[in-house]
């Protein structure tokens, strides 16, 4: 296995690797980004090439090409590994693939591939299925798109899928903890089936696997039933992770940095299905920050097409500031008064949707001009309400430029001074800054654990920010020594090399050193320090820690003195006052030395 490991290392680029799911920016030695791993608009993630690792400043994530797909597809070491094997191009030896088994999760993949396969084929083969099939059809929905999005159906007769389930080795447990399956609690704990009598859409992830399922009741179903229900979350299936369409449609957002968000199922595959394909569905009009971070890989502008009246709650309001927030360009597609979503908007007139799509407008001008419309701008109360619907967006928009421009189309649209609609923005309560603004040069995230510790530590990042550190080192021992252990170790390790060699000197240290000094490394290239500049701030932290240890000894000699007069040794004393004196004169010396 290990050597398996290794192998895939060898032959994939960190960068590449990294570069599909993010794009990386050469930046001197190593590539930048902003965090896949959180919010942030300057990019404080930084790719190493040398050293096959990556790291941000802002939240801490840090490691190899495994780590980065354990995180960003929130998979495990198993499923890392399988994917970047097949990147790699390496068939992974049976006994790694088959050796634990297959875990729970992969249990919980098996059979829902199986419940899609089941409930597909009964939408377009069974006749139990024939009248959902032919109501998708007549909405317009191709064959060849059905079998795309796997869209399947599932009958009222649980027996049916239990039975199909059962003879492919599921266990009524395993049933259940796939979330699409409940056990009745009266009528002798008998299975039903949670999606009965709905067209069921699988919810997919980046590799194709279903993660749980959507179901949407038929035009005459039973009214108490919701419209829309999900699986339950489960091992595998967290609602607030998950974004309907975006399997297929990632690689066309991509390509433009553009997506269009849909509220539901059909809202997404009808303009998909009709060429427009950077597009998916969040199932609703709320945003969670998960979806966003996710959709904020791929795309810089967002366009809204949800439901026109969508900025008329608050949750929807969370959402703008959430996504405004994340700095995405944030666009609404208007589709009048004629077309209540963009699936009917795309079928019945697609030269106008297609033209609403060209022409979208900016949140801001939405939200001033659809408040404008709705209310009399020559009436006070009818500014009163516009003003207090609209300010709340606006004086939250984080680009002050931005900010001001739009409080200055406000002001016109309700015939006020700027300085009148500004003083009232100030009422509103701003919002607490969500994340610190993260900077290249913050410190490293190895937790010091002392005052000493961390001068230590920036001390061999300063040593490693020049080019040839084995000199410096040297240059630095004949007045100092390091004092903390995992410190001392990298620098005599340093001091013993006559060539430094990045890559060389990190493999010839200790494992347990080796994600430290990677730290220490990716800090010192991002210091960014002139030579001299450089020399200066080490002669600093040198004297700064001398003259710490030179205080303490006093400290401590001091205590010694005044035991010594207690005790009237007169020959301790003058020893004592004899090696104080020459400390001090060493402290004060260094003091007069400082640069
Ligand atoms: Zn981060």
């Amino acid at each position: 296995m290990e050597s398996q490991v290794e192998e895939i290392k060898k032959k994939l680029d960190i960068v590449d690797v990294i570069n599909r799911f993010t794009p990386l920016k050469k930046r001197g030695h190593h590539y930048i980004a902003c965090c896949p791993f959180h919010q942030e608009k300057t990019p404080s993630f930084i790719v190493s090439p040398e050293l096959q690792i990556f790291k941000c400043f802002g939240c801490g994530k840090a490691g190899d090409i495994f780590t980065f797909i354990e995180d960003f597809e929130r998979v495990d070491f198993k499923e890392a590994l399988e994917e970047l094997a097949k990147i790699a191009g390496i068939e992974l030896k049976h006994d790694i693939r088959f050796a634990a088994g297959d875990s729970k999760r992969q249990r919980l993949f098996l059979i829902n591939h199986e419940v899609a396969k089941f409930y597909h084929y009964i939408l377009t083969e069974h006749p139990l299925g024939k009248n959902a099939f032919d109501y998708v059809l007549n909405r317009g929905i191709k064959l060849e798109t059905i079998n795309l999005f796997k869209i399947g159906f599932s009958p009222t007769q649980p027996q049916l899928i239990v039975a199909y389930l059962t003879k492919k080795g599921f266990t009524p447990a395993e049933m259940i903890a796939s979330g699409s399956f409940g056990q009745s609690s009266y009528n002798r704990g008998q299975f039903y089936d949670r999606f009965r009598d709905r067209l069921v859409f699988p919810l997919t992830d980046f590799r194709d696997r279903i993660l749980g399922f959507s179901g949407r009741i038929l035009p005459g179903a039973k009214i108490e039933q919701a419209k829309y229900i999900n699986s339950p979350e489960t091992d595998i299936y967290h609602k607030s992770q998950t974004v309907f369409g975006l399997n297929l449609s990632k690689e066309f957002i991509k390509k433009d940095s553009v997506v269009i968000v849909t509220e539901g199922e059909f809202d997404m595959i009808s303009p998909f299905q009709a060429g427009y394909k950077n597009i998916v569905a969040i199932k609703g009009t709320a945003f969670t920050a998960d979806q966003l971070q996710l959709l904020r890989r791929y795309a810089d502008t967002l366009i809204l097409a949800l439901d026109s009246d969508f900025a008329g709650n608050n949750a929807a309001r969370k959402s703008i500031e959430l996504a405004d927030s994340f700095d995405f360009d944030i666009q609404v597609l208007t589709l009048g008064k004629d077309f209540k979503d963009p699936d009917e908007a795309v079928n019945q007139d697609p030269v106008f949707f297609r033209k609403q799509l060209e022409n979208t407008i900016s949140i801001w001008d939405y939200l001033i001009d659809s408040a404008v419309a709705a209310n009399d701008v020559s009436t006070v109360r009818g500014k009163k309400i516009i003003l207090t619907t609209v300010l709340p967006f606006i004086s939250k928009i984080t680009n002050s430029v931005i900010r001001s421009d739009y409080l200055h189309k406000l002001a016109d649209a309700v015939g006020s001074t700027v300085e009148s609609v500004t003083q009232e923005s100030l009422k509103i309560p701003q919002p607490k800054p969500t994340s610190p603004t993260s900077n290249i040069l913050s410190p490293p995230v190895i937790t010091p654990d002392s005052r000493l510790d961390r001068l230590e530590l920036y001390l061999l990042c300063l040593i490693f920010s020049a080019k040839k550190p084995a000199i410096l080192a040297h240059r630095i021992t004949k007045n100092y020594s390091f004092s903390t252990p995992r410190f001392l170790s990298i620098f005599s390790q340093l001091l013993k090399k006559k060539n430094y060699q990045l890559k060389t000197f990190a493999d010839s240290l200790p494992p347990e050193l080796q994600p430290i000094f990677q730290d220490i490394y990716i800090t010192a290239s991002a210091l960014n320090l002139e030579p001299l500049r450089r020399r200066l701030e080490i002669t600093k932290i040198v004297n700064l820690i001398l003259s710490q240890n030179l205080k303490k000894e006093l400290e401590t000699i001091s205590l010694q003195l005044s035991l010594a007069e207690k005790n009237e040794d007169s020959a301790k004393i003058k020893e004592l006052e004899t090696k104080y004196n020459r400390l001090l004169a060493g402290l004060s010396g260094l003091q007069s030395n400082k640069t």
